[in-house]
């Protein structure tokens, strides 16, 4: 049986005691729950204060990107090891956010992927359509591509330590959730190619969240589908009792 995973994308918002105080209140509230792995990613400058807030709970650190290297003079990156140093357990990789405004390429967000895995680090890979893919009847071959160009050279072992998450771009900020049905449809189709990829126990293994307005009024449908293993939530995530009540759902 797979654990519910439930990360918080926190984006380009919060400052530092907005980050101490949601973090605080999430800790205390579901900090020691055995039920959900819960993941919280701030912004860079406030992973130092979100892993102290954590520290000692089953709360994990994640973060919301990183450049491919080990060192060197990459001006403003980030890389795996130091994410890893000050506490990330996760990171994720191909956002639409980041696919859309920063232009990554599929072969970028794979390179990403091993590199956070070279350097300890979990990996949450986003994947998922635009409204006119899918309004053009082809989302299933676009989430196909985000994953296979997204898993090249992953092999069975290594999935272990990746969160895939489906995330409709339409669904994303938008207030404009998946239902559950095209939610579990798109997770479904994940599950059996990766199956074909990696072979079935690993499919079986996989964790696959959802993302895309996910809010406590709907979480509890979306989460209950078969094979919707938690939610990346972003605007939800930045209110601890919503953060809290989709945790609930999850449990
Ligand atoms: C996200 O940022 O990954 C996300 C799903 O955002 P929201 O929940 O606000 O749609």
């Amino acid at each position: 049986m797979r654990q519910k995973f439930i990360a918080g994308n926190w984006k380009m918002f919060t400052n530092a005691a907005e980050a101490e105080r949601l973090a605080t209140a999430i800790v205390l509230a579901a900090g020691n729950q055995t039920k959900v792995q819960i993941a919280l990613c701030p912004p860079f400058p406030y992973l130092g204060i979100v892993a102290k807030a954590i520290q000692g709970s089953r709360v994990a650190l994640g973060a919301q990107n990183l450049y491919p290297a080990k060192e060197g003079a990459f001006t403003g990156e980030v890389s795996p090891a130091m994410l890893a140093d000050v506490g990330c357990r996760f990171v994720i990789v191909g956002h639409s956010e980041r696919r859309q405004y920063f232009s990554e390429s599929d072969s970028f967000i794979n390179r990403k992927t091993h590199a956070a895995l070279a350097a300890g680090l979990k990996v949450i890979l986003c994947i998922g359509e635009t409204l006119k893919e899918r309004e053009d009847g082809y989302f299933k071959q676009v989430v196909d591509f985000h994953l296979s160009a997204g898993l090249v050279g992953i092999d069975a072992a290594k999935l272990a330590d990746i969160t895939i998450s489906y995330e409709p771009v339409w669904a994303i900020g938008t207030g404009k959730n998946a239902t559950p049905e095209q939610a579990q449809e798109a997770h479904q189709f994940i599950r059996h190619r990766v199956a074909q990829l990696l072979g079935q126990p690993a499919a079986d293994k996989l964790t696959i969240q959802y993302g895309g307005s996910v809010k406590p009024d709907n979480a509890a449908s979306l989460l209950s589908q078969p094979d919707v293993d938690g939610a990346l939530v972003g605007g939800a995530s930045l209110k601890a009792d919503q953060f809290l009540a989709i945790v609930q759902a999850g449990s």
